[in-house]
């Protein structure tokens, strides 16, 4: 599609961004962003760019960018066609610059992450958050669950006080091949329950594929995010029935071996039951060595590693 018109996309960027401003020096815009709304920062850090050089949106906060098509597409709901038809109907050449200070500024829910999240891996979050008790024990948790050191580290973690269904908990963010967040789960920061929720009325996707090596034969299907980040190639997929939309996207790597790695049989009735199951299906499967630890999570903090080594899991097959 035809590149959409820098007028354009800086009009709907004033509708969308919270409290944009121009930087005359070097030519950059700058607001709130409207996709993750940067916690308690939001109309204060404005840590969203958009750069009318590349047509193109970056967020510091949540770290995710995108081209002008996705960017809109993402915060007005239309389709691409209907931006494409807008863009070029000619309705758009007038002199936005005495526009945008009568403009009033659009406030939109996240549509990607809880209400309100806070980026755990940014620093000026840390700062600003330093004593609130679950910022505080999120960060423990990221830290005694090596969360930041494991070889397949998500890009980011968040957490939100004040969501109604998952405030106070970990999020983990699932990203698609374009590095936007799609999904996510949240997880208890205790032994509450449910353990896990999931992003409600979405599609569950496969956690990790936006970091598959193509070039290791293999992918390791694991139940757990916080399993899958310690295996290079390690994905997580949340069940033994694949959701459409995460065949599609295994899809993309037909010639990839695909390993199922779950829990220690030894130790969950309901992995040993699983594993059964798959093998009765034909998968592949890991077989457990002789250790004490129920998942790979307990294995890396009981051993103080970041890593499994994927071959180990590869010698390892029933
Ligand atoms: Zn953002």
């Amino acid at each position: 599609m035809k590149q959409l018109p820098s007028n354009y996309v800086l009009e709907k960027f004033y509708t969308y961004a919270g409290g944009p401003s121009y930087n005359k020096y070097n030519k950059i815009y700058n607001g709130s962003c409207p996709v993750c709304r940067e916690g308690k920062s939001w109309l204060k850090k404005k840590r969203l760019y958009f750069y009318p050089e590349s047509n193109s949106f970056y967020c510091f906060n949540c770290t995710q960018n995108w081209n002008a098509y996705a960017w809109i597409e993402q915060n007005s709901g239309m389709t691409r066609e209907e931006i494409y038809a807008e863009a070029f109907s000619g309705n758009f050449s007038r002199d936005l610059t005495q526009e945008i200070s009568k403009k009033k500024f659009v406030q939109k829910e996240s549509s990607v992450l809880p209400y309100d999240s806070i980026n755990l891996n940014d620093i000026q979050q840390r700062c600003f958050y330093g004593t609130n008790k679950y910022f505080q024990k999120a960060l423990e948790y990221i830290e005694e669950r090596k969360l930041n050191t494991a070889v397949n580290k998500n890009p980011a973690y968040y957490i939100s006080l004040k969501d109604n269904f998952h405030k106070n908990r970990l999020c983990i963010p699932y990203y698609d091949f374009d590095k936007k967040i799609v999904f996510y789960q949240t997880r208890a920061l205790d032994d509450s329950k449910p353990r896990y929720l999931g992003k409600s009325g979405a599609d569950k996707t496969v956690f990790g594929i936006d970091r598959i090596d193509p070039s290791i034969d293999s992918i390791f299907l694991f139940e757990g995010a916080l399993d899958a980040i310690m295996v290079r190639n390690g994905v997580a997929v949340a069940g033994l029935t694949l959701t459409e939309l995460q065949e599609k996207q295994l899809a993309r790597f037909p010639f990839h071996e695909k390993i199922w790695v779950l829990d220690n049989p030894k130790m969950d009735q309901t992995a040993k039951d699983n594993i059964v199951k798959l093998l009765d299906r034909k998968e592949k499967v890991f077989k457990w060595p002789d250790k004490p630890y129920k998942d790979f999570n307990e294995w890396v903090i009981a051993e103080n590693l970041n890593e499994i080594d994927y071959k180990f899991i590869l010698e390892n097959l029933y």
